[in-house]
């Protein structure tokens, strides 16, 4: 195949832009915004879930705390009722020493329940005070997450103006290219990740492999127009010097 030098510079250019285009895209993939981003949602989620958990745990203990609180009251009430009929004074002995022996078993009873509800209560304080804080955190990492989401949106716009203008680039280069050569190039492209190289200082510009003498001896006597493939990666070969050089 033959390309006149002209169109091998064009090409030259191409394979530079799509350099630049596979870096643009690999930077977008590991935009350190976008991991941070992922970070704080993972975090907020963390928070999220420990929330819920305790949240549970909280109504759990509420519901122990008035089954605990309607049964030292029905102790209480039992107590008043048996003091009151020790106080009137209308038992006979044998009733009057039952009656003290059940304020007894009550009054130990009550001090029982009391026990736990004061246990209960503590564990209460304790929970309310981690719900408080996995609250904050979750809010405190929505207000992160949005800024975040923010820097995210910013680096990933800058990368995509950057793109879209390489784009733009790379169809015009494409159109002014013979599309014989174009498609030689794709392929190539397809097949190991870069279409073209220059060659300089006897390295293949795509693989960076040094090329042995006899094939360097070949390509300084093949013409200026022929199309040279690099015999190890099977690159186009150009022997042109890109626009910035
Ligand atoms: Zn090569």
């Amino acid at each position: 195949m033959k390309a006149e030098v002209a169109q091998q510079i064009l090409l030259l250019e191409l394979a530079e832009v799509d350099a630049e285009l596979s870096r643009l895209a690999h930077r977008v993939s590991h935009l350190p915004e976008q991991q941070r981003f992922d970070q704080l949602q993972a975090d907020q989620r963390g928070a999220a879930d420990r929330l819920a958990v305790v949240t549970i745990a909280l109504e759990d203990l509420d519901a122990q705390i008035g089954r605990l609180e309607s049964e030292v009251d029905a102790v209480r009430q039992r107590e008043d009722r048996d003091r009151r009929l020790l106080d009137s004074g209308s038992v006979n002995p044998k009733q009057l020493e039952e009656l003290q022996h059940e304020l007894g078993t009550l009054e130990r009873r009550q001090a029982s329940l009391e026990d736990s509800l004061l246990e209960v209560m503590e564990r209460r304080e304790q929970l309310a005070a981690e719900q408080a804080t996995e609250h904050a955190s979750v809010e405190q990492l929505g207000q992160e997450l949005v800024v975040a989401g923010q820097a995210r949106d910013e680096a990933t716009a800058e990368i995509e103006q950057t793109r879209s203008g390489r784009d733009s680039r790379r169809a015009e280069l494409v159109a002014r290219l013979d599309a014989e050569l174009v498609k030689l190039y794709d392929r190539q492209r397809t097949t190991s990740g870069i279409g073209a190289g220059r060659l300089a200082g006897g390295r293949c510009g795509a693989c960076r492999i040094e090329l042995d003498r006899g094939e360097l001896a070949r390509i300084t006597a093949a013409s200026d127009d022929e199309v040279l493939r690099c015999t190890e990666c099977g690159a186009i070969l150009l022997r042109v010097h890109g626009r910035g050089e």
